[in-house]
């Protein structure tokens, strides 16, 4: 039963978006509930070494020719206090080989792939790099289309069962990023389980958490944070916020930023908390990263219902990852629960 779950669970992880409101048709202003912001009891404050039981897993700056070379960049901690498993590069992966959206037009061209080869190592930098194209020259996809790529710490292997590289439950989950700036796409860090599908349990099981996603090239200084659960059909439940930080967001660097703990999650843009939640109840198992471009198939929607625009088949912008950063407290490992301990109920999944 779980080896068929398992391949259910990843053959549905390749079909799925990072928000489920692209396609939507009606344009989402800014809004958030800032409610839990409020709440005195919510420790807003960004994590720091060594205090208060919290600990740096791994940083990587991306320092080298290879996505991965085994180089150590972290260590985890036991229960305990003392130091366990060495971390290292090969937490990596490209996100695999995928139609990421069908045309919306019929015109093949606007389909839209992530392909591995969009995605290099330059200067310190992870390039994952967007183009159309009549002319990609790739075994896997096919030569015309709109092809773009991530990274991520979750494997897909041949017989299509997954492999969590690198997951955690809880902690703080920080990247430091350059936007592609071009209409027709957006960049996204999220964090996503392998019961992302599973319509049960609320957001306990697995919660998609969109740390951010670049949506808003038209309200540069806009920026929208949200919480994906019970999967992504008919009982799919959704809690966002669209935000304006008052900058220029596609200028330059920025650092988004997640802190999940066992009761809620806060987000920080550089540094500062700008939104706070509990939606889905706050997920309890373990989830891998995922830093991604996506793109128009067509119909110019993109994420937290945003007009993007139409992909411009002459332009070819580079979403650049700086620095993944991950931390973990050891106050939160008690409360972590493992995938296998919440049942998938195919029954209601409608
Ligand atoms: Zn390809």
């Amino acid at each position: 039963m779980k080896a068929v779950k398992k391949v259910l669970v990843a053959a549905l992880a390749l079909a799925m978006a990072a928000c489920v409101f692209s396609g939507c048709t009606r344009q989402t202003g800014l809004h958030a509930d800032l409610t839990l912001m409020e709440n005195e009891s919510i420790d807003k404050s960004l994590p720091r070494d060594g205090r208060d039981g919290w600990y740096t897993v791994f940083v990587d700056d991306f320092d080298r020719e290879t996505l991965n070379d085994s180089t150590a960049i972290g260590q985890l901690r036991n229960a305990d206090g003392t130091p366990g498993e060495t971390i290292t590069t090969d937490i990596w992966t490209y996100s695999p080989h995928d139609v990421r959206w069908e045309t919306q037009t019929g015109s093949a061209d606007q389909t839209s792939y992530w392909c591995p080869e969009m995605v290099t190592l330059r200067d310190g930098k992870v390039e994952i790099k967007a183009y159309e194209t009549q002319d990609h020259t790739c075994d896997s996809c096919p030569k015309n289309g709109r092809f773009s790529g991530g990274i991520e710490t979750r494997k897909i292997n041949e017989d299509g069962s997954s492999t969590q590289l690198f997951s955690q439950a809880y902690g703080y989950f920080e990247a430091t990023v350059k936007f592609p700036d071009a209409d027709g796409l957006w960049s996204a860090f999220w964090l996503q389980s392998v019961n992302q599908n599973n319509p049960s349990h609320q957001g306990l099981d697995g919660t998609e958490i969109d740390v951010y996603e670049s949506a808003f090239q038209r309200n540069r200084t806009w920026m929208g944070h949200a919480l994906l659960w019970d999967g992504y059909g008919s009982f799919a439940k959704v809690d966002d916020a669209i935000l304006d930080t008052g900058k220029d967001l596609y200028d330059g660097y920025h650092t988004f930023a997640l802190k999940w703990t066992p009761e809620y999650y806060v987000w920080y843009v550089d540094g500062v908390a700008t939104w706070a939640s509990m939606g889905g109840g706050v997920a309890k198992v373990p989830e891998f990263l995922r830093l991604t471009v996506e793109m128009d198939a067509g119909d110019g929607w993109g994420p937290h219902g945003q007009k993007i625009g139409k992909f411009d088949s002459n332009a070819q912008p580079v979403f650049y990852v700086e620095q993944v950063k991950v931390m973990q407290n050891l106050n939160y490992q008690q409360y972590i629960l493992e995938d296998g301990q919440f049942p998938y109920n195919v029954q209601e999944n409608g």
